[in-house]
């Protein structure tokens, strides 16, 4: 078990796809897949060999002694002026896993993962590849998919030998594998870990979300002619919305089970600074990872924004953009990772993940959980994105304790 050689991985594959700016690893395009050029001679050292399945996730099998599979991985693309942990951390941990049975027949199969277009920053579309192997993706929804340059994903898909339509048979393909653990390393994008100064966490789960457009609609009309009381604001309709929405997230937040929402789009009409604002539109993301919890903040924001057009004599329409349930982790493997943690570390402290993760598309098809690491000052998705090289690799032999442990819990099963 190498942590150092993890971490020397990292930055080896950093020096050869960033810029000053960071990572430049974008799904589908030449830097990315020069990182995959350098993992596929990377695992030809250990003598196995890299393959890819119909919607363009690379795979490496270890055979064991039965057919019983552990799966290990994450993804190796970034955001554009990306970290040099995100995703890669998972992918290059998984690979120290094979290193250490390299050579052997391990109680149960070993299989590396690096799912392709996990960011969707290219394209708009998350979890590209992993929702393909779930057979959670609808091929028509990404159809039209275009990048800021006007090409489209159907065509960047084909430069990488992937056609939109067969992707869908990753599903097929996945399902034949005895599949009885996902496990992946990623940092938290967060700064949870780093508030209680912990190197490592167990995560429970992924948020659900539920993600709204709210439209209020009143009357634009003179800033100066119009009193107040006479007003039909739109504006002040969507902030007392927004403060109510926040209140009712701190109202359901409970300690080790945080939850969240955000205004994070404000559109108002007629956008002139001497008229009342006739239309105001808000988006609403709120985040819990209890179903019911979630759905009574829903309830609640409803009931919130219903309230506020009233007071303001404006009206309120609600839009879904997108909602996933929450993805709980599988209790077994929780223990497991707890153990791993708190043998490493002397603690294990728990916590949701904010951020989807491919960890989410695999919860409904096989036993699965995450491990976190921190993250200096809670920054991901940019060039500052960084963990003390002390807590990464502590969290790394965290995570290949979690990988044994696994290997010898479902060899006994
Ligand atoms: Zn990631």
């Amino acid at each position: 078990m190498n942590a150092k050689r993890v971490i020397a991985d990292l930055r080896e594959l950093a020096a050869r796809t960033s810029s000053p700016d960071g990572a430049q690893r974008l799904a589908w395009g030449p830097v990315w897949r020069d990182a995959r050029k350098w993992f596929r001679a990377k695992i030809a050292e250990l003598g196995l060999r890299v393959e890819t399945d119909s919607a363009g996730n690379n795979w490496v099998t270890l055979p064991g002694a039965t057919a019983k599979t552990v799966i290990v991985g994450s993804h190796l693309d970034s955001v554009p002026n990306g970290g040099w942990l995100d995703g890669c951390l998972g992918v290059l941990a998984g690979l120290e896993a094979l290193r250490m049975h390299a050579g052997t027949t391990p109680p149960v199969t070993l299989r590396l993962v690096d799912w392709a277009d996990e960011e969707g920053a290219r394209f708009g579309r998350s979890l590209l590849g992993s929702a393909a192997a779930a057979g959670s993706l609808n091929v028509d929804d990404v159809r039209e998919l275009k990048d800021r340059q006007g090409t489209t994903l159907v065509d960047a898909l084909a430069e990488n030998g992937v056609t939109l339509d067969t992707m869908v048979d990753a599903h097929r393909e996945l399902k034949t594998i005895d599949a009885r653990a996902y496990l992946e390393l990623h940092i938290e994008q967060g700064p949870v870990l780093e508030s209680m100064n912990k190197s490592t966490g167990v995560v429970l789960g992924t948020f659900g979300v539920e993600r709204h457009m709210i439209r209020f609609t009143g009357q634009a009309a003179h800033s100066g002619s119009t009193p107040i009381p006479m007003r039909r604001d739109a504006f002040l309709a969507a902030a007392q919305t927004a403060l109510a929405c926040r209140e009712i997230a701190t109202r359901h937040s409970r300690p080790g089970a945080g939850v969240v929402c955000t205004i994070g789009v404000v559109n108002v009409e007629p956008k002139i600074v001497t008229a009342v604002p006739g239309v105001c539109e808000i988006s609403l993301d709120q985040r819990a990872l209890d179903a019911g919890v979630l759905a009574v903040m829903l309830r609640e924001a409803h009931e919130a924004s219903a309230q506020a057009a009233r007071d303001n004599n404006v009206t309120a329409e609600w839009r879904n953009l997108w909602r996933i349930e929450p993805r709980p982790f599988d209790p077994a493997l929780l223990r497991l990772c707890e153990e791993a943690v708190r043998e490493e570390t002397g603690d294990a402290p728990r916590l949701p993940s904010g951020p989807l993760h491919d960890a989410a598309e695999m919860v409904p098809h096989m036993p699965v959980v995450m491990m976190f690491a921190y993250s200096s000052n809670g920054l991901s998705h940019c060039k500052e994105e960084d963990t003390p090289e002390a807590h990464l690799e502590t969290t790394i032999r965290a995570y290949l304790r979690l990988v044994q442990k696994t290997i010898a819990h479902v060899a006994q099963r």
